[in-house]
């Protein structure tokens, strides 16, 4: 083919280089592709669960859910690479309910574990929400597992409710009405105009770690995060900061007024299993410091 054909005529070492390069790239896609196809097929992805902690008392008031994919060819396989692939794909659909399936299925662990107040956050795809078909399928897959949706909260971000048309807000009260909770993720990142701040039922502002992470340096940052958490609250959302690592992001986002704090400071992504341990953890910490 063509590159092969130039990369021979001059000789140039550099563009062969690239053109394998290329059809490493081209190899690696197309193992993906094919592994990802079986991951839906055998139900092969797990979820781990960060914990959220509130400002206010302590207590662990819910957790988020973040897909992981380990497969035997590719190693582990970041959310970050693949669920992109999968919107491209149109796989994503199968992949989100797969991931909504096992929540269900995580979230009747917990209950058998006697966990109380459980809020699972999923982050759901702008393509999926989308769907006309979205709302049934999310409803179908929970009654299914026979699990309320007050469990859930659902994370959206603002790309994926920046144009309010009619549909967005239609199935944002039905969400509502269902019992699920909602959340704008990533925010102020997005390219979108607050109006439908306004408009829409939701309950959580998450502001996006790339405003966190210079909070106790960068006086600009600090700013626009204050801004957040007044806004929000004067529309009576709560604010959840994610991305905070150090003490002292928590105790300036404490002094600011944010609601709730998600971060490796308190925990990274942990299994189901080890979830429920650092709950038993914190529930004796907190015993002991009262
Ligand atoms: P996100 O929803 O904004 O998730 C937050 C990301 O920040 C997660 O990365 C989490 O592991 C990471 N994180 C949490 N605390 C800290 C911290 O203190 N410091 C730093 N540096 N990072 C922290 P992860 O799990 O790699 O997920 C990346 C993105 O992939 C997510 O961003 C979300 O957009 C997407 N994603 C993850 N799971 C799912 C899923 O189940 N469905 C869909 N549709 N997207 C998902
Ligand atoms: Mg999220
Ligand atoms: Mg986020
Ligand atoms: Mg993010």
């Amino acid at each position: 083919d063509k590159a092969m054909y130039y990369a021979k005529q001059n000789g140039s070492g550099q563009l062969s280089f690239y053109f394998d390069e290329l059809q490493t790239d081209k190899k690696r896609v197309l193992l993906l592709d094919n592994e990802l196809r079986k991951a839906i097929e055998n139900d092969s992805f797990e979820l781990h669960y960060q914990p959220k902690v509130s400002v206010e008392t302590g207590a662990i008031i819910g957790v988020e859910a973040l897909v992981r994919w380990h497969n035997e060819k590719l190693g582990f396989v970041s959310p970050g690479e693949f669920i992109p692939y999968a919107e491209d794909t149109g796989l994503i659909i199968p992949v989100s309910e797969c991931i909504i399936n096992r929540a269900c299925q995580d979230c009747l662990k917990l209950e058998a574990q006697n966990v109380k107040n459980i809020s699972i956050a999923l982050n759901i795809s702008s393509i999926h929400f989308h769907q006309s078909n979205f709302i049934e399928s999310i409803r179908q897959i929970l009654e299914r597992n026979n699990c309320p949706a007050r469990h859930f909260e659902i994370e959206l971000t603002e790309r994926t409710v920046m144009n309010s048309e009619k549909d967005t807000i239609r199935k944002l009260v039905l969400l509502k009405q269902m019992g699920f909770r909602l959340s704008i993720d990533d925010f102020g990142t997005g390219y979108s105009s607050l109006s439908y701040l306004v408009q829409f039922p939701l309950d959580y502002l998450k502001i996006d770690s790339s405003f966190i992470q210079h909070i106790c340096s960068l006086n600009d940052k600090q700013a626009v995060v204050d801004a957040i958490i007044q806004m929000a609250h004067r529309l009576h959302m709560k604010v959840i900061a994610e991305g905070v690592e150090q003490r002292d992001q928590v105790q300036l986002l404490r002094k600011m007024g944010c609601d709730m704090i998600q971060g490796y400071y308190y925990s990274k992504p942990l299994p189901l299993n080890e979830y429920i341990e650092f709950l038993e953890f914190w529930e004796l910490e907190q015993l002991e410091g009262k």
